[in-house]
């Protein structure tokens, strides 16, 4: 795998590739092949399905899977040279700055759970309240809960919400702004770049959880300022198991380790230790060097891709189906903010008079349609939206088709004219 063997390969170096080029064979068969229907994904923000090039890669590290930094053998060496350079390709795709810690972790909830323990503390307690909306997926609200916290109720419109922020934090005592980057329930972007220059403003850091907004839009921390951010490689066209947190390294370099073992020290003795720094420090054990390497393709593929294409081809897909879902009678489509401009490949809808899911289940069963029902790991948003008991949400990205949405839209009409 001579790509690995040395220099990360750069990002810039890739061509720029049309859409069809890293999509699944699967993804561009027919839509009725042998009489059978083509399952129609409509639920990317759960998990994206692996791109070609990805699946192409696993194959070809598979074979030199061995344990990293461990061995002086062959196999190990290529593995820990597969293993860091995807800390480099990680760094380039978020515009990292140079001394940031690329962590890997299991996912995006290990990350955040990781940067919690890592909160500075003076004489064993947290110096600081980290603050968040009430909009977050669990995964960037419940780690916050165990150290001290402020909550702020997001308003009807970003702009309001923002100055929200910003009286929180001019009250003082915030180290640590949680944001989503975009919303998992909507699809809504927020301010990144602001929210970072507001928190700094008032001496607070900002962690980005980009698990949305990795795979839909490019970021780069350091234009933005951003201090931390996270996301998983399931949602972004690569497998389970593998989530990444880059940011600065202070605090990552003297927080709690996160999972203390082997390779996660300088030197261990029998009732004491001292801890390594550096990424190691919270990466105790073998880690998952598969889940890294295809992570690292997976970005590099996104970056490879036509932006401006990319972004018109949901942009398609999302105006179509809001158009076709509000059209309908008794179909609402949900939003956060009234003066959003921006949404990654997410709609949010309720079918009047029908549980969400067996709206789901439905479509399921009688068009091939799957997407996600229920309370999207955001139970306070869902309930202040007046969804107590949940709504749906289709979501697409790369690889999503016109016909997908349609299929969706034939089958919302259809549970209409006939019902259940
Ligand atoms: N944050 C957001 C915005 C998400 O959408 C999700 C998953 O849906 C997560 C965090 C948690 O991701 P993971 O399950 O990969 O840890």
């Amino acid at each position: 795998i001579p790509s690995f063997a040395g220099e990360a390969p750069s990002q810039a170096a890739e061509a720029t590739r049309p859409l069809a080029a890293v999509t699944g064979a699967e993804l561009q068969a027919p839509l009725i092949q042998g009489g059978h229907v083509r399952y129609a994904n409509l639920d990317y923000g759960a998990s994206a399905p692996a791109l070609t090039i990805v699946s192409a890669y696993l194959n070809e590290v598979l074979p030199y899977y061995a344990s990293v930094h461990r061995g002086a053998g062959f196999a190990s060496q290529i593995s820990t040279s597969v293993y860091e350079n995807s800390r480099n390709i990680v760094r380039e795709f978020v515009g990292g700055r140079p001394d940031d810690s690329v962590i890997f972790t299991r996912n995006t909830t290990d990350s955040l759970n990781l940067l919690a323990g890592c909160l500075p503390q003076i004489d064993g307690r947290f110096s600081g309240e980290v603050l968040y909306l009430d909009i977050e997926h669990h995964a960037n609200l419940l780690p916050w809960q165990g150290v001290p916290h402020r909550s702020v109720v997001a308003a009807s419109t970003l702009t309001a919400t923002v100055d929200k922020l910003r009286d929180e934090l001019a009250q003082g005592g915030v180290s640590l702004l949680a944001v989503t980057g975009a919303s998992n329930v909507t699809g809504e972007i927020l301010p990144i770049a602001e929210l970072a220059a507001l928190a700094h403003e008032y001496g607070a850091r900002i962690v980005v959880d980009a698990a949305q907004l990795a795979p839909h839009r490019r970021i780069n921390i350091a234009e933005s300022d951003v201090d931390y951010v996270v996301f998983s490689g399931h949602k972004l066209y690569a497998p389970f198991g593998a989530g990444v947190v880059v940011g600065r390294p202070d605090w990552l370099d003297s927080g709690t380790p996160h999972l203390a073992g082997g390779g996660a020290v300088r030197e261990a003795r029998l009732d004491s230790v001292s801890w390594a720094t550096g990424p190691a420090r919270h990466e105790g054990g073998s880690p998952n060097v598969l889940g890294a390497a295809t992570l690292a393709r997976a970005t590099q593929v996104l970056a490879g891709l036509d932006q401006d294409a990319w972004h018109a081809h949901e942009a398609a897909i999302r105006t179509y189906l809001v158009d076709g879902l509000e059209a309908i009678d008794g179909v609402t489509v949900h939003q956060i903010f009234t003066d959003s401009d921006d949404t990654i490949g997410v709609v949010n809808f309720s079918v009047e008079g029908f549980d969400a899911g067996l709206v789901a289940a439905y479509l399921a069963a009688e068009h091939g349609v799957g997407l996600r029902d229920g309370r999207f790991c955001a139970h306070p948003l869902l309930k202040r939206l007046g969804l107590p008991s949940g709504s749906l949400r289709a979501s697409f990205g790369v690889g999503s088709r016109l016909e997908d949405a349609t299929r969706l839209l034939a089958g919302i009409e259809g549970l209409k004219r006939n019902g259940l």
